[in-house]
């Protein structure tokens, strides 16, 4: 088979990938995206039956395209967020083939770009970009042997409350996906037990706004990405059943008990950490800190919006923070399944280059790689907080492509342009 030229290979046609297309497109720089299985798979097979975007329909998409059907306060069903990814690339007239898996790709020496070797043949792409999303592959702790006699799944296999063995179920995580599933489980009548750790958990709505209005109009959405090895903390929010506060006191006053970070599994029994009590009290730091924010924006800026006192009413403290249990026999209670949230590692595996540090992370700046020519795209906190999400992908995509369009631009320079694929540029100044 002859190897296709291309200027700019983007392997994945998620969110990320279809953003980047846009820009790209704009630019006229000829490009084409690969993507293994359908375009938005992660939304249409990578996540739960029930699942609704974070956020709402005015704020969770990308700039050029409103949601149609929804209510822009709408928290818009997982299948809604694909159609409209898959209309989005459409209308923006997207180079996607479909069913085309990158096996690998590394450094073509002399000729400069990659050579990549995919499903259906090879290509010699000038530039690579790596939007194949964050969160691939699912990772459950070695915590739970065999012998305890459970069935344990991540929450990338979860679906819904049916598919599970009937009994108690333990969700493991206190993040978004942890906390909604645990929510979902016990409307339909399990007993739950949710094992939670550090988080934040801003409030669903206050004064009339969405948390993402919030964020927005205190510019916390844009706040600069951690020092490289700082602690990321996850985030507890839902926009199921409409939209509410993750508190999990109201959880645990609904039904659901409350245990601190899963440690070991000791004598037939699960052991937890001592550190519920905490990991309660850095959640109500943070969404008492994004109160206080802002009514300190109120205050400065004068806009009208209602006073919210009861905010900051806390629910009472549940049996399980007061007293938290410490050992869980789980035959003993009955759990009949683990569910395991928590999260997921990036496969590079397929990129033959030495552009990652010893944990496998991609070493990079604003998602360009320290490999000449590589670029990624989609990491959280790829430039900023909102670096993960479908708004703010679409910005740091525009990046990217303005980093392509300035190196084309310096090959587009008389006799420069020898690593020769592709070939069409434009200026820097575009
Ligand atoms: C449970 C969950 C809920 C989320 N909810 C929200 C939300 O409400 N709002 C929000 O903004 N964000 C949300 N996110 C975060 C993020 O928006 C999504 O994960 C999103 O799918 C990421 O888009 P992406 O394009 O970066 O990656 P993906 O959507 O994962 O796309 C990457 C694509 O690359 C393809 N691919 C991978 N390897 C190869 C290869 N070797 N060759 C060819 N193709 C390949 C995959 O098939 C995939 O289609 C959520 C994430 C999770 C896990």
């Amino acid at each position: 088979m002859p190897t296709e030229t291309i200027d700019t290979l983007i392997v994945g046609g998620g969110q990320a990938g279809i953003a980047l297309s846009e820009h790209l497109g704009r630019r006229k720089i000829p490009h084409l995206i690969l993507e293994k299985n359908r375009i938005a798979e992660a939304w249409r097979s990578g996540r739960w039956d029930s699942l609704v975007a974070n956020g709402p329909a005015w704020h969770d998409r990308f700039p050029n395209m409103e949601f149609r059907d929804f209510h822009p306060d709408d928290f818009v069903p997982k299948d809604a967020v694909a159609d409209y990814l898959e209309n989005y690339a459409r209308m923006v007239g997207a180079p996607i083939r479909t069913g085309v898996e990158v096996r690998s790709a590394e450094p073509w020496l002399g000729r400069g770009g990659f050579h990549v070797e995919t499903s259906e043949g090879a290509f010699h792409a000038r530039r690579l970009v790596a939007a194949t999303g964050a969160f691939q592959i699912p990772v459950i702790p070695p915590v739970l042997p065999e012998e305890a006699g459970v069935a344990q799944i991540h929450s990338y296999h979860y679906r819904n409350p049916e598919q599970l063995a009937p009994g108690a179920v333990l969700v493991v995580g206190g993040g978004s996906s942890g906390a909604q599933i645990a929510d979902e489980l016990n409307r339909a009548g399990r007993a739950v037990y949710l094992s939670i750790g550090p988080h934040e958990r801003p409030p669903r709505r206050y004064r009339e706004r969405d948390f993402v209005w919030w964020l927005g109009v205190l510019g916390l959405w844009d706040m600069a990405a951690p020092r490289p090895g700082t602690e990321h903390v996850t985030i507890a929010v839902s926009g199921a059943y409409g939209g509410q506060t993750m508190d999990f006191r109201r959880l645990a006053a609904e039904g659901v008990t409350l245990l601190g970070m899963t440690d070991r599994f000791e004598g037939g029994r699960l052991l937890f950490r001592d550190d519920l009590r905490d990991n309660i009290a850095r959640g109500d730091e943070s969404y008492l800190k994004l109160l206080d924010q802002a009514d300190a924006y109120v205050e400065r800026t004068g806009i009208a919006l209602p006073e919210e006192p009861e905010a900051r009413r806390p629910w009472p403290d549940p049996e399980s923070l007061v007293h938290p249990i410490r050992a869980l026999d789980l035959a003993g209670r009955g759990v009949r399944t683990v569910i395991w949230a928590t999260g997921f590692r990036q496969d590079y595996s397929w990129i033959r280059a030495d552009a990652f540090d010893e944990r496998g992370a991609p070493l990079h700046s604003r998602g360009v790689s320290v490999v000449p020519d590589l670029y990624f795209l989609g990491l959280p906190w790829q430039s900023r907080r909102g670096s993960s999400f479908i708004w703010g992908v679409w910005h740091d995509a525009k990046y990217i492509a303005d980093q392509i369009a300035i190196q084309n631009a310096y090959l587009a320079y008389p006799g420069s342009a020898g690593a020769g694929a592709g070939g069409q540029t434009r200026s820097v100044a575009e």
